[in-house]
């Protein structure tokens, strides 16, 4: 059979049940598994067969899901984690350590800047975050004999850039490095970096793919094309031996296709525990059930909104990479020729206090820290989100404190729009 659309692979993919076994997704609700013998038990410790024996490092309901998001992303493995941090920190641990540099785009969700900036800053991991619009020589001058890996966000939240993952991608691999990418926003049915030379997509499944506000979750998907051992050097934790698995070298023992999510599985799930629940596994799974049907709207009423929003007076700037005005309108025509995804920002003339005020009289659309699922909602990321971060770290990441960001549901467009407008008119 030729390779499935996108919409089959999301209701099919993952899971295929043998003749009388469950239609759904089974959970399982089961901390351990069990074995005749402790033979049988120790070849998966040795990871020299592979099975199951504790939920903190794998269970069957997580990787029939995370099987299904590493087909749609056209990846040879895929892991579920407890949230989308959780993903992008794992995707990032699993390839630097203490010494090691990372080159970012700076327009990125501020949890994962502050995890770059702060967090991985204190384990002795350098990030350089650059403008998305660099030039090749800006980009090409961020990199350090040290650096480990490239990462940015196809769509940023809530910037709305649109990155150019061809231009990030060859830079990465002319420095030997992997391209990691969050693909989070327009999810693989809007794009699929991989295509277009990303090695690795990290999810907040929180958001488009889980769609209904449910579950925290996050999944990692490897593209299997980056050859680790021809930069051996620079990844010693999937070229060496590893002590804690007798040895195994993990890019020698698992190939392309499997050594990255082996090793993230064998090491940082094992030693960090940030596995998603097999409860929110399979909520996650009825979402991607309706992916491809609820993205085109999802993108249809974010186009009829930012329209709307652009023909008011009180508004200074529109933000909607579908917009033929929009700075990253040519980006999205090939990047992402279905449309992006449904958040707008906009920014009210009169600032931090319109922007309250506006909101306040919005009914329909409610104000949330969330963003990506069935019911509208907005934000300043200015006073919540991204309130950690200084004016100018906000001016760099393309936030002004006045900036609403409004992430479009799947209502009708209508309401929406009448929503907007009574609060305009208020
Ligand atoms: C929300 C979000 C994250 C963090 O995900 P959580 O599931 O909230 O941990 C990471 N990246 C992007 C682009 C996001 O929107």
């Amino acid at each position: 059979m030729s390779e499935q659309k996108i919409g089959t692979k999301c209701v099919q993919a993952g899971y295929t049940p043998g003749n009388g076994e469950p239609r759904q997704i089974p959970i399982y609700q089961s901390t351990t598994f069990k074995y005749d013998t402790s033979e049988d038990m120790g070849k998966l410790f040795d990871l020299e067969a592979s099975g199951y024996f504790y939920s903190r490092l794998q269970n069957p309901t997580n990787d029939y899901v995370a099987a299904k998001i590493a087909a749609l992303e056209g990846g040879t493995a895929g892991m579920l984690t407890s949230s989308g941090q959780a993903a992008n920190f794992f995707s990032l641990f699993n390839v630097c350590e203490n010494g090691g540099h990372i080159v970012s785009s700076s327009t990125i969700y501020g949890g994962t800047f502050n995890l770059m900036a702060v967090t991985m800053a204190k384990m002795g991991i350098e990030t350089t975050f650059i403008s998305p619009d660099c030039t090749e020589e800006e980009l090409n001058a961020a990199f350090r004999p040290n650096t480990k890996a490239v990462f940015g966000e196809t769509i940023a939240n809530p910037a709305l850039t649109v990155l150019d993952i061809e231009k990030f991608a060859k830079a990465a691999h002319a420095h030997g490095v992997p391209l990691i990418i969050d693909n989070t926003f327009p999810t693989p049915v809007n794009c699929r970096p991989i295509e277009w030379g990303a090695d690795i997509v990290t999810h907040s499944t929180t958001k488009y793919m889980d769609g209904h506000g449910s579950g925290v979750g996050g999944a990692i998907v490897d593209s299997g094309k980056f050859n680790w051992l021809q930069y051996a050097d620079k990844f010693p934790g999937l070229c060496t031996p590893d002590d804690s698995y007798h040895g195994i070298v993990y890019a020698e023992k698992f190939g392309l296709g499997g050594a990255f999510i082996t090793k993230c599985t064998a090491q940082l799930m094992r030693d960090l525990g940030s596995i998603q629940s097999p409860q929110n596994a399979y909520l996650l799974n009825l979402g991607l059930e309706s992916l491809h049907v609820r993205m085109a709207k999802h993108v249809e009423n974010g186009q009829a909104v930012a329209e709307f929003l652009s023909s008011r007076e009180e508004v200074n700037a529109v933000s909607f990479p579908g917009l033929p005005g929009d700075k990253y309108y040519s980006l999205a025509q090939k990047y992402l020729p279905k449309g992006g995804c449904g958040v707008v920002s906009f920014e009210l003339k009169g600032g931090r206090t319109a922007a309250e005020a506006f909101m306040k009289k919005l009914k329909l659309a409610a104000i949330e820290t969330h963003v990506a699922d069935a019911r509208t909602c907005c934000l300043n990321p200015a006073t919540s989100t991204h309130r950690q971060m200084t004016d100018e770290q906000l001016a760099a990441a393309g936030i002004p404190a006045g900036l609403i960001r409004i992430s479009c549901g799947l209502e009708d467009k209508e309401d929406l729009i009448a929503d907007l407008k009574q609060a305009f008119e208020g």
